[in-house]
């Protein structure tokens, strides 16, 4: 069994139709793929429809915008109830601080001398709800200001580069206990990835898991083979499911394959009786 259980479609920032990126994942060699966009469940449905049509297990989730002392903490929710009001509410909230966020990047990249319009970023966004710094970035590359995604992202929009501006994320040691509301799971997302390493420790891993926090992902591109040691280690001690993905976003990140990490199916089976035993 090969599952990876952390993918993006244009429903947020991977390139990728939610059908499509299902086919690719199918293509693969995948038995099960979780689909788990920014903020947004909208790829939920035609995923669902083309997983029944090649035979694939679809996991559906999604991948919260959170923070935790002032750092932003990527928090992935599988198999949450999608009409739960409070989750509804506080999705509806991270939505709208990403919509108000672009024309103040658009300001300071304009102050910044670069001639793009809020239009520019629009366009790049397509079918997305989840407006982000990607789609600002796939404008800056159309507009021939930057060659890929990721220069983007060093010349200008990382926090302390001229085009970054901040937006609204959702507390959390609210979400946590919201999503497990929701019978969803709560796994963080790369915990010792770029931002949240510092206020994720084993301390403070351990006061989430009494907040209902139920795994960590351990198995990612952004850790190296020493954060992936301990990090397993910790999750044993604190008896947290681990889980092993590759955060795809078809061709918006590079080294982010498809089953470039996968999660170990005892893993996996823990993680679905967790949402099934609260359903
Ligand atoms: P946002 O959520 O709009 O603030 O943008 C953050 C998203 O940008 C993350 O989810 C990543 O997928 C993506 N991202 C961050 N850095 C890079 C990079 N260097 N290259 C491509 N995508 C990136
Ligand atoms: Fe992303
Ligand atoms: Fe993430
Ligand atoms: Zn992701």
């Amino acid at each position: 069994m090969r599952i990876d259980l952390h993918t993006h479609s244009a429903a947020s920032d991977g390139t990728d139709t939610p059908g499509d990126l299902v086919r690719a994942a199918k293509a693969a060699g995948l038995d099960v793929v979780g689909l788990t966009d920014h903020d947004a469940m909208s790829g939920w449905d035609a995923a669902a429809r083309v997983a029944d049509e090649v035979g694939i297990t679809l996991v559906p989730g999604l991948e919260i915008s959170t923070s935790l002392r002032h750092r932003g903490v990527h928090l992935l929710a599988y198999l949450p109830d999608p009409t739960h009001p409070p989750l509804v509410a506080a999705l509806d909230r991270i939505l709208t601080g990403r919509t108000e966020r672009t024309p103040a990047i658009v300001d300071a990249l304009r102050d910044h001398g670069i001639d793009i319009t809020e239009d520019d970023v629009r366009r790049e966004a397509g079918g997305s709800v989840a407006a982000g710094r990607p789609h600002v970035a796939d404008a800056l590359v159309r507009l021939g200001v930057s060659s890929d995604r990721t220069q983007a992202f060093t010349d200008l929009l990382n926090p302390g580069r001229p085009g970054y501006a901040n937006r609204y994320a959702a507390p959390l040691e609210d979400m946590i206990p919201l999503v497990t509301d929701a019978g969803g799971v709560a796994v963080i997302a790369h915990p010792w990835g770029r931002s949240g390493a510092s206020v994720l420790d084993l301390e403070s891993l351990s006061h989430l898991r009494d907040l209902g926090l139920a795994g960590i992902e351990v198995d990612h591109q952004d850790h190296s083979s020493a954060d992936r040691a301990e990090l397993r280690g910790i999750a044993r001690d604190l008896d947290l499911i681990i889980t092993g993905s590759s955060d795809h976003h078809g061709l918006g990140k590079v080294d982010h394959d498809l089953g470039v990490n996968t999660t170990d199916p005892e893993q996996y089976e823990r993680l679905v009786s967790h949402a099934s035993s609260r359903a």
